[in-house]
């Protein structure tokens, strides 16, 4: 069964609307024009409900009575927050999806979309990375507890799917930045608390600290294009297998490269140091997008230097309230 074949406009329900990506899909979907006529969203942040527990979950499903949800909610942060609570990590996020899910199970949700992310992938295995090799051995050390709570949502809507007929799926995004996204030194990812970290260098005329060698390869991917392929799959994409949201292998790059193009665009000529006391987290999880460019061969990704400096000029502009 497909979108197309609920009868009425749909009514979606974002969980973690409040977030990076939540704020992303609001913004095509509110402002870009994708809304479609009749249709409803709703973006939901953890004051409306904490998905961690079962009964305020179904209280806010009742109040709004979605046909479709897009699983946003998670407990989130970057490699350091993960190395220090693991634990919180596989507990918050194993209760937040099986709630959501099941919630939407038993109210009839014709199709709920989840995030997963790249970072789950098997740490020992070989490159590129695809959709079919999530489960091949167990993720990185640094974050097993996140990675083992998200590869349970593919399990979950896979049971769905069997014994149900569920057309529940997730998305794989890798390394996603943007406006309203965690910008603390100590807990965000890493594109977001360098910029925050370079504003303060050059504010305070001092050397900017990045953790780890530089060394380790990424693909960032900006917030509005997850948005606007988030949307895409709500839309019309109807495998239950989930499918890598990225930018090519062509465009993966060092650490130390992202936070050149973060100092171009906050102008800042101090000194860089490169701290190689701190861990480096996984050095790489190449991911294919090829499944996403059969689909969408003409779809265009932001470059990451444009997506780079929109970031670090809504960062400053916003800086007394973005999150830090
Ligand atoms: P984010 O900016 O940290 O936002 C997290 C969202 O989840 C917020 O809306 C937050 O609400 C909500 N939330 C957290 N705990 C909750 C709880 N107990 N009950 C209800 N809501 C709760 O994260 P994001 O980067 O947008 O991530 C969205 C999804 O994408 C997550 O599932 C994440 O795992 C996945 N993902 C992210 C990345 C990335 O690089 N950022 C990459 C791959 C996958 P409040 O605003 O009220 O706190
Ligand atoms: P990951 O991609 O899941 O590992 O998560 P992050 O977005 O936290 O990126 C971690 C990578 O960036 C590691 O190679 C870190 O050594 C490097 N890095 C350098 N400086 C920082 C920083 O200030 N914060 C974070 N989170 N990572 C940093």
């Amino acid at each position: 069964m497909t979108s197309q074949s609920v009868s009425g406009p749909m009514r979606v329900l974002v969980t973690g609307g409040s977030g990076l990506i939540g704020k992303a899909i609001e913004q095509v979907v509110m402002k870009d024009g994708e809304k479609r006529e009749g249709e409803q969203w709703i973006f939901l942040s953890s004051k409306d409900a904490n998905l961690v527990d079962l009964e305020q979950t179904r209280a806010v499903f009742e109040k709004h009575r979605p046909t479709h949800v897009i699983h946003l909610a998670a407990k989130v942060g970057g490699l350091y927050l993960h190395m220090r609570e693991n634990l919180y990590f596989l507990r918050d996020n194993l209760r937040i999806n099986d709630n959501v899910l099941q919630t939407a199970h038993e109210m009839g949700v014709t199709k709920v979309v989840s995030c997963l992310s790249s970072c789950i992938f098997p740490d020992k295995t070989t490159y590129p990375i695809d959709e079919t090799m999530i489960h091949n051995g167990p993720p990185h050390e640094s974050n097993y507890g996140y990675s083992h709570a998200k590869r349970m949502i593919d399990v979950q809507n896979r049971a769905y799917f069997g014994q149900y007929g569920h057309r529940y799926t997730a998305v794989i995004p890798t390394n996603v930045f943007g406006p309203h996204d965690n910008f603390n030194e100590d807990e965000g990812h890493v594109l977001t608390a360098i910029m925050n970290k370079t504003y303060k260098a050059k504010r305070d005329n001092t050397t900017l600290n990045v953790w780890g060698s530089g060394k380790p390869l990424r693909q960032f991917i900006f917030s509005m294009d997850i948005g606007r392929l988030m949307v895409w799959v709500l839309r019309e994409y109807d495998e239950v297998n989930p499918i890598i949201l990225s930018v090519g292998e062509e465009d993966e790059v060092s650490i130390q490269e992202a936070v050149e193009m973060i100092a171009e665009a906050l102008e800042f000529k101090g000194q860089i140091h490169y701290d190689t006391s701190m861990s480096d987290g996984q050095l790489k999880k190449t991911a294919n997008n090829a499944k996403l460019t059969r689909y969408l061969p003409d779809f265009t990704f932001t470059p990451l230097r444009e997506g780079i400096k929109l970031t670090c000029d809504w960062f400053v502009k916003n800086y007394d309230h973005a999150r830090t």
